[in-house]
């Protein structure tokens, strides 16, 4: 039998080794990583309804704040690296620009925007997400002057959005140059939120669309603005305001937010633990900006004279060369052609002046869906993010 003494010199030494081989551990640990943020903005409230369905008695601004409640509680209950901030909880009005300067002094890393789509006649259903950017279609602009048009129920908005007219097409120009850094991750996250609209509740997916948004304008953080569905369609609003519609909004928005953060390749930030079943893979986008396409590497050495970048739409590539006047380019003319690899690539509406090229491509989107634009210098394939970044310094 052992002494008391003796054990007790032997708890001393296993204290004492295991003091050693933590405390290293300990001191070279990192310091606390900084929490995630993630600003939920509940569209409209109080006195700002958003848009009505008038038979069901349905508001906007309720399937709003309910989606966003249910949102922000999974994600307090489900990831304690991140802190979600809600630009409202209850039924108060707050103005378009406060709920952007609210994500701006959170340094949050995301804005979640909930919004409920509206039209004013007609039957129409489904989900769409939206980032920043120039309105293709003459319907996404429509959402963003409803959505904008709240700023007239504050009482300081001229001075405030400098100028802005909400229901002015010539306001919103100045939208086709706002491809900014976070364009691409808003972009990623968009459509990973209409994939689970799509698959995890069952939803129509209208697809990730880019439309003039003020309050996305102001925001300096990737970030996205949710229409769930349509509240005048009477099933839609119903679904949209029941308990287990709203709830499966809400766990669609979750799952995006996870996978989009856990995918943010940050070393720094712990995963949050993955609680969501795997994502299925998304599908291309055909609304996606042209900013996003895969473009070649750009050359590694920079040649010493650098021209004005051009810009090109390349609308198809073939394995064999084709024919001046070739069917598949559908009446378009002067094409021109480039090679890489053994693949050609043809391509239309050569130009300095990106804002036309992009003009252009709107004109030919409908006969040529996955067009998009690429940028050489001195003849030289270039990034076109890089080329779009010379384009308006040298504009200024
Ligand atoms: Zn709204």
């Amino acid at each position: 039998m052992q002494s008391v003494k003796k054990m007790r010199k032997k708890i001393l030494y296993i204290i004492v080794f295991l003091v050693g081989l933590f405390l290293p551990a300990t001191i070279l640990a990192e310091p606390p990583a900084k929490k995630f943020v993630v600003v939920i903005d509940a569209g409209h409230g109080a006195h700002d309804a958003g848009a009505v369905n008038r038979r069901l008695k349905i508001k906007e601004k309720d399937i709003n704040l309910k989606t966003a409640l249910k949102l922000g509680e999974m994600i307090e209950k489900n990831c304690p690296d991140v802190k979600v901030v809600y630009t409202r909880k209850k039924d108060v009005f707050v103005e378009l620009h406060r709920r952007a300067q609210i994500a701006n002094n959170a340094k949050a890393d995301l804005f979640i925007s909930i919004h409920t789509n509206s039209v004013a006649k007609g039957t129409v259903r489904g989900a769409e997400t939206y980032t920043l950017g120039m309105a293709r279609a003459e319907e996404n602009l429509a959402v963003a002057k409803r959505e904008n048009e709240v700023i007239l129920l504050e009482s300081n908005y001229q001075t405030t959005y400098k100028g802005f007219n909400p229901n002015s097409s010539e306001s919103y120009i100045i939208f086709e140059f706002m491809q900014d850094a976070n364009m691409s991750q808003s972009v990623s996250f968009a459509k990973k939120v209409q994939s689970q609209f799509r698959n995890n509740s069952k939803r129509i997916d209208k697809g990730v669309k880019q439309a003039g948004f003020l309050v996305l304008r102001e925001t300096s953080m990737p970030s996205v603005l949710i229409e769930l569905g349509f509240i005048s369609t009477d099933d839609e609003a119903q679904y949209l305001i029941s308990e287990k519609g709203s709830s499966s909004m809400a766990q669609s928005i979750y799952r995006a937010f996870v996978s989009y953060k856990n995918g943010r390749s940050n070393e720094h930030s712990p995963a949050t633990p993955a609680v969501v079943e795997p994502e299925p893979e998304p599908e291309p986008e055909p609304s996606q900006p042209e900013v996003e396409k895969p473009a070649t590497p750009a050359p590694a050495t920079a040649p010493a004279t650098q021209e004005a970048p051009v810009f090109k739409i390349q609308i198809l590539t073939s394995d064999r060369p084709l024919k001046n006047g070739d069917a598949r380019f559908k009446g378009l003319k002067n094409i021109e052609n480039y090679k890489e690899g053994n693949i050609y690539k043809y391509t239309y509406a050569a130009s300095t002046n990106y804002n036309e090229v992009l003009r252009k491509k709107k004109e030919i989107t409908s006969k040529f869906k996955d067009c998009f634009i690429i940028a050489f210098r001195n003849g030289v394939k270039m990034d076109v993010n890089e080329a779009i970044r010379l384009y308006k310094t040298n504009k200024k």
